[in-house]
């Protein structure tokens, strides 16, 4: 799935209570990629890497640099999230929900990876098993997901406009 959906389907879920959450779930909602990919496309715009044409089929994984795929595998695991969120938790002496995000993005990507590019590492390091999914960037999952959050969306506005006339 795009960053942006990512960020967008974290917010909705987990975010929609508060400002301040729904900037935080986005945060978390779009941290997997802006932390493995994040370097490489900042580093592409400066020249730093050559950057391989996106497009409905992604190139192949030797065109992308091997720090992003070591980058790739903790930021695409659950067992890392546990672990940070427990930490997190344990700091703070009560959960970051907007955290949540986060497990979201691992649950899209592991269906929505196919083993050709960046399948997700969903259980590193404790195992290398990743499934075989579908593409995103496929027209009958892309268009499918931006309608449903735009319908989404939609929805939390007319409700808060709701709201905010009865309040008045
Ligand atoms: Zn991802």
């Amino acid at each position: 799935m795009d960053t942006v959906s990512h960020g967008l389907w974290g917010s909705f879920v987990f975010g929609r209570k508060r400002r301040r959450s729904f900037l935080l779930a986005f945060f978390f909602g779009v941290a997997p990629d802006l932390f493995s990919f994040g370097p490489f496309f900042a580093g592409s715009l400066f020249g730093l890497f050559i950057r391989p044409p996106f497009s409905a089929n992604p190139p192949p994984e030797s065109a992308i640099p091997s720090f992003v795929h070591l980058l790739y595998r903790p930021t695409h695991s659950l067992i890392i999230f546990a672990a940070i969120f427990l930490i997190i938790y344990l700091v703070r002496g009560k959960p970051l929900w907007e955290m949540s995000a986060w497990v979201l993005h691992i649950v899209y990507d592991i269906p929505l990876h196919t083993e050709h590019f960046f399948p997700t590492p969903f259980l590193w390091p404790i195992s290398s098993y990743t499934v075989d999914g579908w593409n995103w960037g496929n027209p009958w999952i892309f268009f499918p997901n931006i309608t449903l959050l735009a319908l989404l969306y939609a929805g939390l506005l007319v409700r808060r406009r709701r709201h905010v006339t009865r309040d008045i």
